[in-house]
């Protein structure tokens, strides 16, 4: 099974919740960027260079307490920068699962295995790591050599203690297709519990025109639609119909809010047109059905993971049919 039981049951509970209320938009996903501090400097990342402009602080502890409250999202996504530099990460992984949270801890694996040493599996908590291609490509893409041994050489060690493991792949127009589908093979005989496939987002701070236009993505994933079931994706067979052109869908912007070090980031995870101090105050304000219409240019080439996986799921509670294919899709042994 691709995502345990009660994640479904969170999210039921949470949408139904929510919808008795009559609140129209209710995110699912937290993305908490902890710190925008980096021991990398990934080709595609746009937080490095503004932490190189901002030199923000890390979020305290009760700030990234507070944010989960005030979203009550059952998902939190734990990023950064990268997360385990974070001082009290433990104490706040603990509190978050005490939460009844479901935590994904999204890392570039130099320093999991200390904390995969020092640390407990839990049901409800996925160590993420990012890995863009095989040893070669990934080494050159976040700039530092040994990168890729050391990654999966957590990840490895993660899945043999009993951690759940995901990875995080994300397709530039130089991806190697065929380098994927060797990445892949190599993650499955691993044994990890998900991977997550995403084409990269074009942010106007990173220079290189490494970033692909849809028509670009939409000819990646078919080349890739031959090999992709074979092998434990997290990213919905609905999401991966809209990437191969198949359905056309809206933006969900605010499925996916995100809190960081500068404040709550509006409208979405990849582009900021406003910080502001709250959630409500960033709910309120932000001009959503804009952002939903595709109608701002920098959402053109846009169809990243953490815009319109929101928009899948919503798709799947308000269609049958949808929601019987999600559900047979989660249970399929790859
Ligand atoms: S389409 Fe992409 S860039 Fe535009 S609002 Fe949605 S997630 Fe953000």
């Amino acid at each position: 099974m691709r995502f345990p039981i009660s994640l479904y049951s969170s999210i039921t509970s949470f949408l139904l919740k929510n919808l008795l209320k009559g609140q129209k938009r209710s995110p699912l996903v937290l993305m908490l960027e902890l710190t925008h501090r980096c021991n990398l400097n990934c080709a595609g990342c746009d937080r490095i260079r503004l932490h190189a402009k901002e030199q923000s602080a890390d979020l305290s502890f009760d700030q990234c307490i507070e944010a989960v409250l005030e979203t009550d999202a059952p998902v939190v996504t734990i990023t950064g920068g990268e997360p385990l530099l974070y001082q009290e990460l433990k104490p706040l992984l603990s509190d978050l699962l005490l939460m009844k949270r479901h935590v994904y801890l999204c890392t570039n694996g130099l320093l999991a295995e200390s904390f995969i040493d020092e640390g407990k599996p839990h049901p409800r908590l996925t160590l993420n790591f990012h890995l863009d291609g095989m040893e070669e490509t990934h080494d050159r893409i976040v700039g530092k050599k040994g990168t890729f041994k050391t990654a999966v050489g957590a990840l490895k060690k993660a899945k043999e203690r009993g951690f759940r493991v995901s990875t995080n792949t994300s397709v530039y127009n130089n991806t190697d297709i065929r380098e994927l589908e060797k990445l892949f093979e190599l993650l499955k005989k691993s044994n990890v519990d998900g991977i997550l496939i995403s084409p990269a987002f074009s942010y106007e701070s990173v220079d290189d025109n490494i970033f692909l236009s849809v028509e670009g993505i939409q000819k990646k994933f078919k080349e890739m639609d031959g090999f992709l079931n074979r092998f434990p994706l997290m990213s919905s067979p609905i999401y991966l119909d809209f990437l191969l052109g198949k359905r056309k869908m809206h933006c969900t912007p605010w499925g996916n809010p995100t809190r960081n070090p500068l404040g709550w980031k509006s409208p979405c995870y990849l582009i900021t047109d406003a910080y502001y101090s709250s959630f409500e105050e960033m709910m309120e304000k932000t001009p959503w059905d804009r952002y939903e219409a595709g109608k701002d240019p920098r959402c053109t080439n846009c169809m990243v993971h953490s815009g319109y996986e929101a928009t899948a799921t919503r798709n799947a509670f308000s269609n049958v049919r949808d929601l019987f294919r999600l559900v047979a899709w989660n249970m399929k042994k790859t």
